[in-house]
Formats: structure tokens, C-alpha cells, sequence
């Protein structure tokens, strides 16, 4: 019988122990996780007709790996688009929200035209959009070159200008990924935006050339919440394979296998997957090689998640702008350290999330204020909240529900030149049979990448374990 130990209890880890589940049944093994619950990130509350999302709410529909599995899982009639007819999204600039203009696909322009009636931009910076179809030729011959990197702000400073950086592309990524793109990898973050400007030289160009081809929604999610993928995984799993609370603290290599030891027991696999958060997989294997700890040392940033529920009765005195939500550019204001990064107006963003009538709203710290406001208390980040949101939506009520959510350092930063890291990770980890890597710190951060990763990595680990003959 052949064993796989997998450390990590998250998407990517649950998804591993998913697929041995279900297509190599002749392998025995043993998922470790070390908080109470699975599914790490992922959790959903509901209450009073609120879905309310403590981490991720949607995953991104052009990638197809999380929604496969939702299928596989009997869920389809659960799976809804996001609302795109409100995919209205604000930037708060002197403290009042100004729609960014339609029909952008991230900061590039799909219809020059809505460029020129919007007031988001200055005369200069719309000149540079115009302009920067006619600079094609000239931007395909500078294009990066198969070895090369550059940061997600020069990448589009090429392309738009300065402006752009700072009013777009600056609050999108730190919004997504809390982190800054003056030191972000273009090449690891935005790969889709390299090939086109490999392929068109003009972005404007290549993502008109798409236009009406991507008709689907821009977000997926599950009707009762991203908590029904990770409880329905968790219930195809033989129960006896599955530890929680029960962190692994110490990885070791030996002819005989992989020895894994928690605070209890320790015990010999075949083959382990590792599929914990970068910090915690750094220090796991560091005794195993030393280049690991350098490959894996990386920076990551904090989130802090303070969800607000209004019962409709409470909400009728509210009037939130039609949209997403909004996000806020993070300047070196006196107001930093306590400053939101962004705020999602669930409700309108997807159906089904607050009963008829009602309000959910969260609202995100990241950066520097997340690390700065880990420690306070729920009430304090609750109040801080509602007195931020308050001045740009409008005297808030008290919620009806409240949810604050801290996940420190989760989200790993792709720095420039993590292409080149991750190639010569990936040359370590090989030249040690048995050893697979799984999680965000690699190739995406996303729910789907999470979910290709880990059953990738389970398929590859039973393949070399299989018994030969
Ligand atoms: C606030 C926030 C919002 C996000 N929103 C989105 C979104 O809308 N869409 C999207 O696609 N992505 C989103 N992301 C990113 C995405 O949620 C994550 O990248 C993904 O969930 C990470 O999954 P994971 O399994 O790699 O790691 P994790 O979810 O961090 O799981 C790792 C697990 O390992 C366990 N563990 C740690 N140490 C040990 C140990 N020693 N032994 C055993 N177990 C251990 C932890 O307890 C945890 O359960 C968001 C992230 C954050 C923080």
C-alpha cells in the first residue's frame, strides 16, 4: 500500500486529498491541518439569509479549474455569474467615489471612446491612451523577451503613462492582490498582458481583437457560498484519512521515505505534498536543503475582512451607488495606517447574498494598515469600518451581523524575476522523488489555480508511487 502525506488543509491541499479520493483509491493517505476546520482561506457564514464570505467571494471565470470541480461535485445548478450589468466599479479620489469608465479590462481601454467622456482621466492621459494603438510597431519591437521581467508599474507606464499607474493599475492590484506594483512581476501576475503585447504590441489593440469573444460573466461563485465546495470535498473524503488540528512540525528525508512528524505521533510516507502557506513550507523544508529557504523566502501581504450585514428594514435608510464597490489608492496620507483598501457591495455584486432588500457590505484593509491593525480587537476594527465607510456611503447603521476576518501574510507577493525563482524551485523540489509543492505562492493565487495545482500535484505523486508491474 502506498501513502501520501498532505500537509494543509486549504483549497489546494483539499483538492489534492479530493483527487486520491476519488480516482486513485489505491493509495492511502493522510491530510494534516492544522487549525480546527478546512479549507484555510475559504469560509462562508450564513445568517439571517446573508451568504457572508470571510475570504475569497468568486474566482475569476476565464480560468476553468474551480468550476470543473464544482461540477464534478454535483454542484452546477449552484454555480452563478456575477452581476455584470452592475460591474460598475468606483475609485475614491478627495473622498468621493468617481466611476472608473466602462468597458476596461483591467486599466486597457476596450472602447477608446468611453476613454474621452470619462472625467476619471486628464487631457494627458487620455491623449496616451489614444495614442498608444499607433505605437504598436514600436512596442512589439521593445516587448519582453522570453527570459525577461519587468514590474507591473513599468509595464504599464510603457504602455499608458504615469497616470495610469497611479490611478488604475496602483488600487486594481492592490486591491487584488494587497500588493504594490512597483515591485510586482508583470510577467507572473499578468501573463495574459505580456502575450499580447508580444503578439499586438498595442494592449488597446489586442484586447479590442477579443472583444465579443469573452461574453461570460467576469466572476463565478456558488449560490450558498465557496464554503459548499470545500464541505462537499470534505465529505468525499474518507474521515479517517483527515486530521485536523493536528499541525505537522517537522519534515525530514530518509531512504526509507518522507517522515513526518506533529506534536503526537510520527510516521513514514511515500510521497508528501506540501500545501501549506509559503512561510509555514519555508520553514518545513529548509532542513531538508538550504536552497529552499532562500527560493521560498518571500514577501506576502495581510488582509483583515470586516463584513456588514443591514437587515432590510435597517437598509432602507441606506443609498449605496450602483457597482461592485470601490477602492481606495493608497497614498502616504496621515490616514494610511488606518485606511481601507477597498469595500465590496456584495449584494449587487452577486445575487442570492443578503435577503431581498437587505445590505451586505465588506470592507478590505490591506498593506501596511492591515499589519498595523492585526491585533486589534473585533469591535475595534468593526467600529473603524463603519466610521470609514460612513464617510463616503452615508451615516451606517449598526449592522445586524457582523463578521471580522484576519489573515495575516496570505497572500505571497510575486516579485519581479519569481518566474526565474520558480523555475529553479521547481528543478529542487524534482531532484527530491516524493516531494510536491501545492498553494498560492507559486502559479496564481486564484481558487482555480489552487484547485489545478493540487489535484495536479496528487496525480503526479500517485503516478510515481503507483506499484510497478
Ligand atoms: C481576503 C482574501 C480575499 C481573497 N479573495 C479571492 C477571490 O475572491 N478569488 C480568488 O480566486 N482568490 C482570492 N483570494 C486568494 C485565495 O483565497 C488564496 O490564494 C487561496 O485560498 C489559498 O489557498 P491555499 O490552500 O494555498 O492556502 P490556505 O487557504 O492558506 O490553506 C493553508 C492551510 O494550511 C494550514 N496549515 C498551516 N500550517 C500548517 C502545518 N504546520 N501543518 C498543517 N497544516 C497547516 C492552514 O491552517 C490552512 O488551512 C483571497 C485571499 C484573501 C486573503
Amino acid at each position: 500500500m502506498k501513502r501520501i502525506a498532505i500537509i494543509g488543509g486549504g483549497l489546494s491541499g483539499l483538492s489534492a486529498a479530493y483527487e486520491l479520493a476519488r480516482n486513485e483509491p489505491q493509495i492511502v493517505f493522510r491530510l494534516f491541518e492544522a487549525s480546527p476546520r478546512l479549507g484555510g482561506i475559504v469560509e462562508t457564514i450564513r445568517e439571517d439569509g446573508f451568504v457572508i464570505e470571510c475570504g475569497p467571494d468568486s474566482w475569476v471565470t476565464e480560468k476553468p479549474w474551480a468550476r470543473e470541480l464544482a461540477v464534478e461535485l454535483g454542484l452546477e445548478a449552484e454555480i452563478i455569474p456575477s452581476n455584470d450589468n452592475h460591474r460598475r466599479t468606483y475609485l475614491l479620489q478627495q473622498g468621493r467615489l468617481v466611476a472608473m469608465p466602462d468597458s476596461m479590462r483591467m486599466m486597457v481601454p476596450t472602447n477608446l471612446d468611453a476613454i474621452a467622456e470619462s472625467p476619471f482621466f486628464s487631457e494627458e492621459a487620455r491623449l496616451t491612451y489614444r495614442r498608444e494603438p499607433e505605437r504598436a510597431a514600436e512596442l512589439r519591437a521593445s516587448a519582453l523577451k522570453d527570459d525577461e521581467d519587468e514590474s507591473i508599474a513599468s509595464f504599464v507606464r510603457r504602455h499608458f503613462g504615469d497616470e495610469v499607474v497611479r490611478t488604475i493599475a496602483g488600487p486594481l492590484l492592490a486591491g487584488v492582490f494587497g500588493g504594490d506594483v512597483e515591485s510586482l512581476s508583470v510577467r507572473a501576475v499578468m501573463p495574459a498582458f505580456v502575450k499580447m503585447e508580444r503578439e499586438h504590441g498595442s494592449l488597446v489593440k489586442a484586447v479590442q481583437s477579443l472583444a465579443g469573444q469573452n461574453e461570460h460573466s467576469v466572476f463565478t461563485s456558488l449560490r450558498s457560498g465557496l464554503g459548499t465546495l470545500i464541505d462537499r470535498m470534505a465529505a468525499a473524503l474518507p474521515q479517517e484519512h483527515i486530521r485536523v488540528e493536528e499541525d505537522v512540525i517537522a519534515v525530514t528525508h530518509r531512504s526509507e521515505g518522507w517522515r513526518i512528524r506533529t506534536r503526537n505521533a510520527e510516521k513514514i510516507f511515500d510521497a508528501v505534498i506540501v500545501a501549506t502557506p509559503v512561510d509555514v513550507t519555508r520553514r518545513l523544508l529548509r532542513g531538508i536543503d538550504e536552497r529552499f529557504d532562500s527560493l521560498l523566502a518571500m514577501d506576502a501581504s495581510s488582509a483583515i475582512v470586516v463584513a456588514l450585514a443591514f437587515l432590510p428594514e435597517q437598509a432602507r435608510t441606506l443609498s449605496i451607488p450602483h457597482g461592485f464597490g470601490y477602492l481606495v489608492p493608497q497614498t502616504d496620507s496621515v490616514e494610511e495606517s488606518a485606511q481601507l483598501l477597498a469595500c465590496t457591495f456584495v449584494d449587487q455584486k452577486f445575487p442570492h447574498r443578503a435577503p431581498e432588500g437587505g445590505i451586505l457590505l465588506r470592507g478590505f484593509f490591506g498593506g501596511a494598515a492591515a499589519t498595523s491593525l492585526m491585533h486589534e480587537s473585533d469591535e475595534a476594527l468593526s467600529a473603524l469600518t463603519i466610521e470609514r465607510l460612513s464617510e463616503v456611503l452615508g451615516t451606517l447603521p449598526a449592522p445586524r451581523h457582523t463578521i471580522v476576518r484576519r489573515w495575516p501574510w496570505s497572500l505571497p507577493q510575486y516579485a519581479v524575476g519569481h518566474p526565474a525563482r520558480m523555475a529553479k524551485l521547481e528543478a529542487l523540489t524534482v531532484s527530491f522523488p516524493g516531494l510536491y509543492l501545492a498553494g498560492n505562492a507559486y502559479y496564481g493565487v486564484g481558487l482555480p489555480d489552487m484547485v489545478r495545482m493540487g489535484r495536479d500535484a496528487a496525480r503526479r505523486a500517485a503516478q510515481k508511487t503507483a506499484p510497478q508491474g
